[in-house]
């Protein structure tokens, strides 16, 4: 989400004429896009920001801004702690840099493009976000908000304070982006929102997510729709229904699971017990065949004993997760976990997360190793970041396959036979002709 925001900022100055520096050195404006879902990605900008002290002693024209989850939280206390910091806005206020780029632009003077900070959250569940130019960094591959805000609360997670209330963005907007889109050459949308399955909720008309797939899915020059994230407790067999008899929909989702103990999910707040999740797994492999599930884990909330944690470990081992992104607790301002008694150790923390990662290791590892031999539908990125010979896609399930085949299957959708299975790779060639 945060990356798309940064496609949001980046839209707007290039709206307005700006373009991208090769580094800070010959930069006129600095936007630091801040994320703050856990403590180690609020320490990284603290210190990217005091870096930024010289470079403004340098060229003291310099522009810096702080957007994002860590300036919605901030707000004025960036200024006071970092003076050389010109404008700060939230991540429900990205359309205010519109009206600063601008006066940026035409009058180039300190006052008029002085310290500003935007920070507003919006309760009103009809308020419109406004559509915002969007500079895209991917050809092929495009992200398209959908929802904005979350009302779930869950104990841990600082969203709900930073990004505000839930709102749906109108069916229509959002038709019209991926028509663009479409127009554009864009194959593949992913559509993004903390909480997809609540779209539409508000809406005085019947259009909830599954409706806005079907809509979608009309639209041609789209071959491939993804969507993130799923809550569990949501996540519908009209939805399930859906993914099954739309074509473009592809075979992978992101259901997060947290914990495999219910105590730990009751005292998160997720509104869903393992056994449920675990029907809902049930019910979605035996609708889509061989559908790629993956999760989000967290390790050491407030109360886990270790008999809690041998149930998540066992949730990995009885479900197995395609891929997994695991994180240890942290404690996050405002949010309910900080007065929970037992916060767990630090080291007891990391030594968990060594155990979940090692045990996924081996389940994505032998998942991997079962694709060997079969041919995929691979959608060609472009060249491999690893290794210049190679071409890189991914599969309609999400995995990441590099392929040797001509440059000019870039862009296009190709089959490729999985060769070479290592743990984080897969490694193939082209098998026949694009379609
Ligand atoms: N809206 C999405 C995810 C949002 S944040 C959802 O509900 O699934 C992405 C992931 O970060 C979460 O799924 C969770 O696993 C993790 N996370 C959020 N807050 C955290 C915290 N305080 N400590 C550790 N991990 C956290
Ligand atoms: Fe955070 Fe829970 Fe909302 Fe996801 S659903 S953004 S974890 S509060």
């Amino acid at each position: 989400m945060n990356v798309h925001d940064s496609e949001k900022i980046a839209g707007i100055f290039s709206e307005a004429g700006y373009c991208e520096t090769g580094g800070t050195d010959d930069a006129d404006v600095i936007v630091l896009n801040t994320c703050s879902i856990r403590e180690k990605a609020e320490q990284k900008f603290f210190s990217e920001l005091g870096r930024l002290r010289k470079a403004k002693k340098n060229n003291p024209d310099l522009k810096i801004a702080v957007a994002g989850c860590i300036a919605q939280q901030k707000g004025k206390d960036l200024f006071r702690r970092f003076p050389y910091v010109d404008f700060v806005f939230g991540p429900d206020n990205i359309d205010i840099l519109q009206n600063w780029v601008t006066r940026n632009t035409e009058h180039a003077t300190p006052d008029m493009a002085g310290r500003t900070q935007a920070v507003a959250l919006t309760d009103n569940p009809d308020y419109h976000v406004k559509n915002l130019p969007v500079k895209r960094a991917g050809r092929f591959r495009a992200w398209v908000s959908i929802i904005y805000g979350c009302n779930n609360f869950c104990a841990y997670c600082v969203v709900p304070y930073t990004r505000g209330r839930e709102r749906s963005r109108p069916g229509k907007d959002i038709y019209n982006e991926v028509k663009s889109l479409a127009e554009q050459g864009f194959k593949e949308i992913t559509l993004l929102g903390q909480n997809v399955n609540s779209y539409g909720r508000t809406f005085p008309e019947e259009c909830d997510f599954p409706d806005l797939l079907r809509r979608i899915h009309d639209i041609d020059g789209i071959e491939r729709i993804r969507f993130v994230t799923s809550h569990p407790r949501d996540f519908s067999e009209k939805l399930i229904k859906a993914m099954r008899d739309l074509p473009k929909v592809c075979e992978h989702l992101h259901l997060p699971l947290q914990s495999g103990s219910d105590k730990i999910l009751h005292l998160m707040n997720r509104g869903y017990t393992y056994e449920d999740y675990k029907n809902k797994i049930d019910l979605l492999r035996n609708n889509i065949k061989d559908i790629a599930i993956t999760t989000d884990i967290i390790v050491g909330f407030p109360g886990e004993s270790e008999a809690d944690f041998k149930q998540t470990a066992t949730a990995l081992a009885e479900i197995g997760f395609d891929g997994i992104f695991a994180f240890k607790y942290s404690r996050r301002p405002g949010t309910k976990a900080l007065d929970l008694p037992g916060h767990v150790d630090e080291k007891v923390k990391s030594q968990r997360l060594s155990k979940v990662l090692e045990l996924q290791e081996s389940i994505t590892y032998n998942k991997n190793k079962s694709l060997e031999g079969k041919v995929y539908e691979i959608l060609t990125e472009g060249k491999s970041p690893t290794d210049g010979d190679r071409l890189t896609g991914r599969t309609r399930t999400n995995k990441i396959v590099n392929f040797y085949g001509e440059q000019d299957l870039i862009g296009s959708l190709v089959n490729v036979k999985i060769l070479e299975a290592k743990p984080h790779s897969l490694y193939g060639e082209a098998v026949q002709t694009p379609h």
